[in-house]
C-alpha cells in the first residue's frame, strides 16, 4: 500500500523531516511513500504555503537521498503538488522533468480566492454557493484535459468547511471522469477530508462512485503535514474503495501507472 500526498518543512506549514515521514509509513506497514510538497506559488501568495522557487532542488534532493538510504525498506516516490491554474513561479521544466515519478494537479484558488484557507472562509457567504462549485468544477475540467497531471488531488475540496452546493453536479462531475479516463488521469482518494469540518474524504462516497462507473483508476493520499498524519484513516478508507467497486489501487514509477490489488 502507499501513501501519495505528503508535504514536508519546506512548504512553511507543515512539521517533521523527510526521513520522519518515511518512518512513519514503514511503521504503518506501507510499501511506498510519496512525497508531493506544495509546487511554488508566485511571491504574493506563497508565505506559509510553499517553498520557494530555488528550493525545487533542495526539496528533490532530499527525496532522492532518502531513496538510497531507504531503498531496501520502502519505495519513495518523487512528485509535486501543483496548483491549477498554473502559475508561472513553477519551473515548467518539471512537466517534463524524467526524476518525478507522479505530479497531483489541485485547485486551491478560485479566481485569487484561497477558498480551502480558514482565515478567507467568509468570503463563502458573499458569494453564490452553486456558482462557486461551478466554477470550481470548471477548474477541475480544465485540469483534467490539459493532460499534465498523473492525479486529480482532493476533487471536490471546495466542501472542506461543509458548504454544500444546492445543485446536482452529477452530470458535470461524469463528464470530468470521462475526460479523466481518456487521459489515464488517477483520482486521489485524500483521507484529509475526515479531519476537516466537512468530515468525509474527498471524493464524496457518491463521486466515487461515478469514478468507478466511468473507469477512472484511484490513488490513495492521507495529505500527510504532520509524520502522525501518514495513512491517516486508510483501512476504513480502503473499506470504502471496496464497497464502492474498486479492487485495485494505483501507483505510478516515472509517470508509468500500475496497479495492485486491494
Ligand atoms: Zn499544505
Ligand atoms: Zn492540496
Amino acid at each position: 500500500m502507499m501513501d501519495y500526498h505528503i508535504h514536508t518543512r519546506l512548504c512553511g506549514h507543515a512539521s517533521g523531516e523527510v526521513e520522519d515521514y518515511i518512518e512513519a509509513a514503514i511503521n504503518a506497514g506501507l510499501d511506498e511513500i510519496g512525497f508531493s510538497d506544495h509546487a511554488p506559488l508566485p511571491e504574493k501568495l506563497r508565505s506559509g504555503i510553499t517553498m520557494c522557487p530555488h528550493e525545487t532542488e533542495t526539496y528533490l534532493e532530499r527525496l532522492y537521498n532518502a531513496r538510497q538510504v531507504y531503498s531496501d525498506r520502502i519505495d519513495v516516490k518523487m512528485g509535486f503538488e501543483v496548483d491549477f491554474p498554473l502559475f508561472d513561479s513553477f519551473d515548467p521544466a518539471y512537466f517534463d522533468d524524467p526524476r518525478l515519478d507522479y505530479l497531483i494537479g489541485s485547485c486551491h484558488f478560485i479566481d485569487d480566492w484561497p477558498f480551502d484557507h480558514p482565515d478567507y472562509i467568509d468570503e463563502f457567504s458573499r458569494r453564490d454557493i452553486n456558482q462557486v462549485y461551478e466554477h470550481y468544477f470548471s477548474i477541475m475540467g480544465e485540469m483534467a484535459s490539459c493532460g499534465l497531471f498523473q492525479v486529480a488531488g482532493h476533487f471536490d475540496l471546495v466542501k472542506k468547511f461543509g458548504h454544500r452546493a444546492t445543485r446536482d453536479f452529477f452530470k458535470t462531475i461524469e463528464d470530468i471522469a470521462q475526460i479523466m479516463a481518456k487521459n489515464d488521469m488517477a483520482a486521489e482518494i485524500n483521507t484529509a477530508g475526515l479531519r476537516k469540518p466537512v468530515g468525509e474524504i474527498y471524493p464524496s462516497e457518491n463521486i466515487l462512485r461515478i469514478f468507478f462507473d466511468q473507469n477512472v483508476p484511484v490513488t490513495l493520499g492521507s495529505d500527510a503535514h504532520s509524520p502522525g498524519e501518514v495513512a491517516y484513516m486508510f483501512d476504513k478508507t480502503l473499506q470504502t474503495l471496496r464497497n464502492a467497486g474498486y479492487r485495485n489501487i494505483s501507483g505510478f514509477t516515472k509517470k508509468k501507472r500500475y496497479t495492485i490489488p486491494i
